[in-house]
């Protein structure tokens, strides 16, 4: 079969991002059929999972093939979007506070050697917490325990440090210096540019639901027709993954509509861009937020789950509802904020499991495939540990953690994870 290549263009203002796919990026067609054998592992899905997945499995020296209909990053994807926080602190969930800790040195490994050191902010991120508060008090524990750096600050130190915030009935809060957000679409992307620089291919294509044969997958087909081959299989579709695998998965995913919001702080205004306020979270709220980047607007963000969502077919335009919460919050928390107007919006999706963590387990009926998603809200930081996790797993063959397995996922939310 004859190969086409062509190189990804920028498209401007594509989607409600604005999220232009990265030159550099290769998109190929059929490359499976012209390797004879086909590959080592297929990944499909090229959100911050997949890519990972792809890039680490390359780096251990497999062929890999990393297979997505929508591209990197893309804005229906829970990948797309400007920015994502990056945070240590995960209540007494540990193991989420290492892989944080661990994700971040190899974002910032891949940045560096991207050349984009400025794809990770290091704004600092705050806990606000009221006096009984037992996720911050868990926090401070877990920090204290993994030697994190952190300071723990009173009311105080923080009216005197941030005299934007009106603290309202926050009594304490834990600072992380050295956490902070990532550019979301853009590193994605970088991952996915570096898997192809290390030899991964790439392949633009929606790949239908797989067929099991015996026990094993042999191939998958794209809807173009095209047939992929290889040993094993990751699918790291994100809220797709209960489209492709309904028996498994329609009743375990949540899949919630998630709107963030984009202030515009008075002119001349610095106090709520990056260096003079940090990423901040109030829990006892269900909100959260980031400073202003490069003029895009103080983000304000909701983290209850909205109502059900379609990820293909959904408009991508906020609510009246969210904006007037989300005005409410930002007036009492942000006094100089009062009547700013909304200078942007996104819609995006959560694909939360029960209990918000993640599903990485292989098919209960085909050895060679494995099943990545249900980021629950918080998994994008985590994409690096997740790649060299999976990527692990397939090389030794080993067990998974059951709090990833399929098994552990209820029908039921009860969230514990935050
Ligand atoms: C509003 C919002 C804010 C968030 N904030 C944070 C945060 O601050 N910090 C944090 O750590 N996390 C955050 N998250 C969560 C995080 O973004 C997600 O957990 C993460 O992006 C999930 O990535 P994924 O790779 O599993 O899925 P996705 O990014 O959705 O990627 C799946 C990919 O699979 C492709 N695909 C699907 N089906 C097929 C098919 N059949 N064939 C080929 N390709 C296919 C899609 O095109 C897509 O690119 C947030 C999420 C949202 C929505």
């Amino acid at each position: 079969m004859k190969t086409t290549r062509r190189r990804f263009v920028k498209t401007v203002g594509a989607g409600a991002l604005g999220a232009g796919i990265a030159p550099g990026l290769v998109l190929g067609r059929a490359p499976a059929v012209e390797r004879g054998g086909g590959y080592d592992v297929a990944v499909v899905g090229a959100g911050v999972f997949g890519s990972w997945i792809a890039h680490e499995l390359q780096r251990s020296g497999r062929r890999v093939v990393l297979i997505d209909g929508y591209g990197p990053g893309n804005a229906r994807s829970s990948s797309g979007g400007q920015t994502r926080v990056i945070r240590m602190g995960y209540g007494d969930q540990e193991i989420y506070s290492r892989w944080s800790l661990r994700s971040l040195e190899l974002w910032k490994e891949l940045f560096r050697r991207s050349g984009r050191p400025g794809f990770f902010q290091q704004s600092g991120v705050l806990w606000m917490a009221r006096e009984r508060d037992p996720l911050t008090v868990q926090t401070l524990e877990t920090l204290e325990r993994l030697g994190v750096r952190h300071e723990r600050l009173l009311r105080p130190e923080l009216e005197a440090r941030w005299p934007q915030i009106d603290f309202g009935p926050i009594t304490w809060a834990i600072l992380e210096p050295e956490s902070g957000f990532l550019m979301a679409f853009h590193a994605v992307q970088a991952v996915a540019r570096r898997a192809q620089r290390l030899g991964g291919e790439y392949l633009g294509a929606r790949v239908a639901p797989p067929a099991a044969a015996g026990g094993r997958l042999g191939e998958v087909t794209t809807e173009r027709g095209e047939k992929v081959r290889a040993g094993d299989f990751v699918f790291a579709c994100g809220p797709w993954l209960a489209k492709l695998f309904p028996e498994l998965l329609a009743d375990r995913f949540f899949t919630t509509r998630q709107e963030v919001f984009y202030l515009g702080p008075p002119p001349g205004d610095e106090r709520f861009q990056v260096g003079a306020i940090p990423v901040w979270a109030d829990f006892a709220e269900e909100i959260y937020g980031l400073p202003d980047f490069k003029g895009r607007g103080f983000k304000v963000a909701p983290d209850r789950h909205g109502p059900p969502i379609d990820p293909d077919t959904a408009e991508r335009t906020v609510t009246a509802e969210t904006a007037t919460r989300v005005l409410d919050y930002a007036g009492r928390r942000f006094p100089p904020l009062k009547g700013a107007p909304i200078v942007g919006g996104e819609v995006c999706q959560y694909t939360n499991t029960s209990n918000g963590d993640f599903l990485i387990d292989r098919h209960p009926e085909m050895d060679n495939v494995w099943l990545v998603g249900g980021g629950s809200g918080h998994g994008f930081k985590h994409g690096p540990a997740i790649g060299e996790y999976v990527a692990a797993r397939i090389e030794d063959g080993g067990a998974v953690d059951p709090r990833f397995a399929l098994a552990s996922k209820a029908t039921v939310q009860k969230r514990t994870v935050y």
